[in-house]
């Protein structure tokens, strides 16, 4: 399985508990980290001269809290695409730092870079020759320029491991990908977990099509139970002190409806064909249903 994310803690955020329950089952799993996430906030005081307009060492810092979420989820082999610090965070739409030399958005608007990106990914396909391939969808979940990258490089080297051309290495077709997702309907229940205790999720939204991210319940087709594996996700996500904030509201949410929310994940079949067991709403259950080795 090999999961390709923007910055470090998209992953555990989205896909922690599956991680762990897959690498826990002995499938390899692999994660490519496209950016060090050198623009990110950070949460913890005491850190702060790491920031990009301070001593610009944020992104150094998140490699060690990435190494550290990743013995928690079981997870071995945790690569950053091109090397670390090879792809920069670009920061938010329309920020300045969609401009800087090596922001990972230049790949928008550079034939070369987007090139070298994908050559970079489609390395690790034909290296890891994974069966199930996970990143985000055309969006990137909610609009961040560097996760709109990942799945374009993602989707771009999938194509380019196939062919029978190409960069050295043996072509590899990847048999199903999956763009992470979550039911506005799940949203919903959080939201609403959270108002009964006087909480709030996200600046205070009360529905979950306020929310910048979120699926149609019936776009969804995958639900991975990884109930199991809570606990693993909760230690990865407190790996990431700078960015995740113990009072914030993944922690919120575990506190309310816990294992449910931190402990099944979403995804939407991109290619490949459903298959295997299904569950009360007709999801697949595996994400290697109907692969073989
Ligand atoms: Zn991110």
């Amino acid at each position: 399985m090999l999961l390709v994310h923007a910055h470090p803690d998209d992953e555990t955020i989205t896909c922690g508990a599956t991680m762990a329950r897959y690498a826990a089952e002995g499938t390899s799993v692999t994660l490519l980290t496209c950016t060090l996430g050198e623009l990110g906030e950070i949460l913890v005081p005491d850190l702060e001269e790491l920031a990009a307009e301070r001593a610009d060492q944020l992104g150094g810092y998140r490699i060690g809290e990435l190494a550290a979420a990743m013995r928690c989820l079981g997870v071995t082999d945790h690569r950053f695409l091109g090397g670390a610090g090879r792809w920069r965070d670009s920061g938010m739409m329309g920020t300045p730092g969609n401009a800087a030399p090596r922001a990972f958005w230049r790949c928008a608007t550079d034939a070369d870079a987007f090139a070298a990106a994908v050559a970079q990914v489609c390395a690790v396909i034909r290296e890891t020759r994974p069966q199930v391939l996970v990143t985000y969808d055309q969006i990137g979940g909610y609009g961040h320029p560097d996760h709109i990258m990942a799945h374009r490089v993602a989707m771009a080297a999938l194509d380019r491991a196939a062919e029978t051309s190409g960069d050295g290495g043996a072509p590899w077709t990847v048999q199903k990908v999956y763009w992470t997702a979550v039911p506005r309907s799940v949203l919903q229940r959080g939201i609403d977990a959270l108002q009964a205790t006087g909480g709030v999720l996200f600046e205070g939204a009360e529905r979950a099509e306020d929310l910048p991210f979120g699926n149609d319940d019936d776009e969804v087709t995958a639900a991975i139970d990884a109930r199991a594996h809570c606990s693993a996700k909760q230690d990865a996500l407190r790996a990431y002190a700078t960015q995740i904030s113990v009072d914030g509201p993944f922690f919120a949410l575990s506190n309310n409806i816990g294992l449910e929310v931190l402990g099944i994940e979403y995804f939407r079949l991109a290619r490949g064909t459903a298959a295997g067991e299904r569950d009360a709403q007709g999801r697949e259950t595996d994400l290697f249903a109907g692969t073989t080795p």
